[in-house]
């Protein structure tokens, strides 16, 4: 039987880059996935569906052309089966250079179903066949998630379809249903609206993008609105029937029907913890499936680490990877312990939303006394110059120390502006401070200077308050 330092179980954003990690570290390492290097991430989520928007994107500014001076003669028109092409392209390409970073650090890889058959052993149902059994000082688990479906309304792949078909449509559908108005939900909004397909949602929440700031929630509404997507807030799809002849007929909780050509369903993700000899190991996990870990990215069982969508917090792609980082280091004997006080993260809306720390609900909520500042990006010169005046820089700040509690930022660009905020976040820089840094211009960083400054009404750039 094979002997490793460290087993990685899923290769996704998580499990990838704990295994290089550990590796680095001298470990003798292996990888296995069932499927594709890359995870969700790479292969089905994060690049995929940003691949497709930046298509969208393209044919956004051929629309707009004439704004900019430019004419365009002709007519501009979508090729889905490319936009898919060019997508499995980047796709491909990135895998590839997984495939030879974990070569190049000596990584064993192994394709296939890995379970648990004790706590130090791992059966490997090899997706070329047969099984292969290994045994590892110490393991991480980094299976991930899948799309969750609805039991009334099970996923076909065809009429009723998750975010994992909607990357691979090569046809425009003429009226999408989308259930759920959370993050992937609004970006594959945006997305297929932009190519020209009639877009409808329904969110069981009262908002679109529920755990946003309030005020991020409201400017995605209204850009999805002025695109014509209609939004149904607080209410849920009650049936979905396949019509004869093709397309479906979904009822609303009040009767209201919408026809549509298919349904995309977007209601969250399923943790892939049920298929892993979990119980063989002695891993508790929770009624969602999701393994309880320590700050050290711990499971119950002392030599097996949890990481990624697993162990559940935000479903992002750069947090597995920051909790792999830390497994790693711990599983070969360092003492690290997770920190999440600034995680930041974008939505690829149209336009971006990029978000660090509290939202000013989170704040109220906790009691905190805190201040707001807001730049709107009509006020940015640079902004206008590149005709994307939608937007603002919010900033809340703690009302006694001044310093920065969260950013929100929705705008073109947003998901990496927001790395400004969050650097001075993590150095522990004051609202005064990140503004008394000499900003470039034109760029649209300066409305983040500007809002930091806004807090104590001290933007230059923007009329005084009304004293109240
Ligand atoms: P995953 O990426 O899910 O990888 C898990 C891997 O484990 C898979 O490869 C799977 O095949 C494998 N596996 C599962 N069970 C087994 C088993 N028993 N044996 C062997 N292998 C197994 N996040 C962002 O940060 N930014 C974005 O822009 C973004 N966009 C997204 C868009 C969409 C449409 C979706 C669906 C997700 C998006 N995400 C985004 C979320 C992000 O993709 C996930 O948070 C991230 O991939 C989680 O990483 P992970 O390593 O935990 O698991």
């Amino acid at each position: 039987m094979a002997r490793y330092d460290l087993a990685v179980i899923g290769a996704g954003p998580g499990g990838y880059v704990a295994a290089i990690r550990a590796a680095q570290l001298g470990a003798q390492t292996v990888l296995i996935d069932k499927d594709e290097l890359g995870g969700t991430c790479l292969n089905w989520g994060c690049i995929p569906t940003k691949a497709m928007i930046a298509s969208a994107e393209a044919y956004k500014t051929i629309k707009e052309a004439a704004d900019y001076g430019i004419i365009v003669e002709g007519e501009a028109r979508v090729d889905m089966a490319r936009v898919i092409e060019r997508k499995d392209k980047i796709v491909s390409t990135l895998v590839k250079g997984v495939h030879s970073l974990i070569k190049s650090r000596g990584i064993t890889y192994l394709q296939g179903h890995g379970r648990y058959a004790s706590p130090s052993t791992i059966e490997v149902t090899k997706a070329e066949g047969g099984t292969e059994t290994i045994e590892a000082a110490a393991s991480i688990i980094a299976t991930g998630s899948r799309p969750a479906s609805l039991p009334a309304f099970p996923l076909d792949g065809e009429t009723i379809i998750s975010s994992d078909d909607a990357v691979q449509l090569r046809h425009l559908p003429s009226h999408m249903l989308i259930i759920g108005a959370g993050i992937i939900g609004c970006e594959f909004a945006f997305l297929y609206n932009e190519f020209g397909s009639r877009v409808t949602m329904v969110e069981m929440m009262d908002r679109a993008l529920t755990f946003e700031d309030g005020e991020t929630s409201q400017l995605i509404e209204r850009e999805l609105k002025k695109r014509k997507v209609t939004l149904h807030t607080g209410t849920t799809v009650e049936k979905v029937e396949r019509r004869e002849g093709g397309g479906v007929l979904a009822t609303l909780k009040g009767g209201e029907t919408i026809e549509a050509d298919l349904v995309l369903v977007s209601v969250g993700r399923r943790i892939n913890t049920d298929d892993l000899g979990l119980e063989a190991a002695g891993v508790d996990v929770d009624e969602e499936g999701r393994i309880a870990v320590n700050e050290r990215m711990q499971a119950s069982v002392d030599t097996i680490y949890a990481i990624g969508d697993v162990v559940g917090g935000p479903l992002l792609a750069h947090k597995a990877s920051a909790e792999g980082i830390v497994a790693a280091e711990n599983a070969l004997g360092r003492n690290r312990v997770m920190n999440y006080d600034v995680v930041p993260a974008g939505i690829f809306t149209i336009p971006e939303v990029g978000t660090v720390g509290l939202t000013e609900e989170g704040a109220a909520e906790r009691g905190l006394d805190y201040l707001v500042g807001r730049f709107p990006l009509r006020a940015s010169g640079k902004a206008m110059c590149a005709g994307e005046t939608v937007g603002q820089v919010k900033v809340i700040v703690d009302a006694e120390t001044d310093q920065i509690l969260g950013v929100h930022i929705v705008g073109n660009h947003a998901a990496d502006l927001i790395h400004e905020a969050a650097a001075a976040m993590q150095a522990g820089m004051t609202a005064t401070e990140l503004g008394d840094l000499i900003h470039a211009h034109p760029t649209l960083a300066e409305a983040i200077m500007e809002a930091v400054h806004d807090v104590h009404d001290q933007a230059i750039h923007m009329p005084a308050k009304k004293k109240e």
